[in-house]
């Protein structure tokens, strides 16, 4: 497969330059799985500035399907399943993935469309068993970012969907403080549901279709908190900085079979805490959005000037990203989270990566859903 060059380019050590340039991403971007049909042209909507269609540049389809981007000599895995932001882009799921280790997922956000996000990646990604990995006795733990709705939508598929077709619960949800609350409101919220289930003809029992909320306590300092271990992972959170949020982190994975460190900044843009959860790590999961295009954005204010200022506190702007890159020494970057505002005239899917580039970022790719690192 012709994944081998960003491989390769993805594994490079810190400070060589990247072997991919922008135009061998547009060529790569042209590959697919064997199972990628699912390039269904849609119509081009009109001009209009509503938040289904502008920027009206949601491609009419997308060029390539899921790609396997990972090592093959390394057995974790990340899958994307979610690359999408809040726009209703039909491209892309909400904000999430997941990292898989010895055959088991452990994910990280949960944004809208989880649940479909599973079934597409199943249906569209064969590199890996998904069908396995994805047990519904698997579906266990969870870790978000931060508590914006875009990362947190899909906690009642996660809970509600596998118990429907007979897992019980016991399920695990960590992040920012506010996410014990988050989840007594969506138990209670659901408990009609469940009830039903349980007394009524489908006969599930009574203790599942809930999870548990679990508020991590990260130190306050820029060493990190260990937040979570098992036989698979060390999860270790970092503070970082999204908008006017109190709380959000970023979350450095540790494999225990084959060592990658693979790190997850959430939303936002630079930060001390974000530098060091990416500190010599093997890939650095994180969001970016364009500097040229901005005035693109539906959101922010009426002017380019309103925007990026109110924007640039709450996402990553390139000469952030470069920031990050060059402090922490992250050996690959990755893109989710993809905002794509562009000139409808001039629709680029990788506009954003490019700027990137253009901004000295190196060794950095941008995902699409089902995409394996
Ligand atoms: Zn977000
Ligand atoms: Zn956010």
């Amino acid at each position: 497969m012709r994944t081998t060059l960003l491989m390769v380019a993805l594994t490079t050590a810190a400070g060589v330059a990247s072997a991919q340039t922008y135009e061998e991403n547009l060529e790569k971007g042209a590959a697919t799985t064997e199972r990628n049909e699912m390039n269904v042209p849609f119509v081009q909507p009109g001009n209009w500035k509503t938040p289904y269609t502008a920027p009206s540049n949601w491609p009419i389809f997308e060029n390539r399907g899921p790609v396997d981007r990972s090592p093959a000599d390394k057995p974790s895995k990340v899958i994307v399943l979610g690359s999408g932001d809040p726009m209703p882009n039909p491209f892309r799921f909400g904000p999430a993935m997941a990292v898989i280790v010895n055959g088991y997922p452990y994910f990280v956000d949960c944004g809208e469309g989880w649940w479909r996000a599973l079934g597409k990646a199943v249906l569209s990604q064969d590199a890996i068993d998904l069908p396995s990995i994805f047990a519904l006795t698997n579906l266990k733990y969870m870790f978000l970012t931060h508590l914006h709705e875009d990362h947190t939508v899909g906690l009642p598929s996660f809970i509600s969907n596998p118990f429907k077709f007979g897992v019980n619960g016991n399920k695990q949800v960590y992040g920012p403080q506010g996410i014990d609350e988050m989840m007594w409101h969506i138990n209670a919220a659901y408990r009609i549901d469940r009830n039903e289930m349980f007394q009524g003809s489908i006969g599930q029992h009574g203790d599942g279709g809930t999870a548990l909320g679990i508020p991590i306590r990260p130190s306050t300092g820029l060493e990190g908190a260990k937040i979570f271990e098992d036989d698979n992972v060390i999860v270790v959170a970092y503070p970082t900085s999204h908008g006017a949020l109190e709380h959000s982190y970023a979350y450095r994975f540790t494999t225990k079979p084959d060592n990658r460190v693979l790190v997850f900044g959430g939303d936002g843009h630079y930060s001390e805490g974000l530098v060091e959860a990416s500190r010599g790590a093997d890939i650095l999961f994180v969001e970016g959005i364009t500097r040229a295009n901005v005035e693109y954005a539906t959101w922010g204010g009426a002017t380019v000037e309103e925007k990026v200022q109110t924007i640039s506190p709450y996402h990553m702007f390139p000469a952030d990203l470069k920031r990050v890159q060059d402090e922490s020494g992250v050996q690959g970057i990755v893109l989710v989270h993809v905002q794509n505002f562009n000139n409808p005239d001039d629709f680029d899917r990788l506009g954003v990566l490019k700027e990137m580039q253009d901004e000295g970022v190196t060794n950095i790719l941008s995902a699409q859903d089902g995409d394996l690192y």
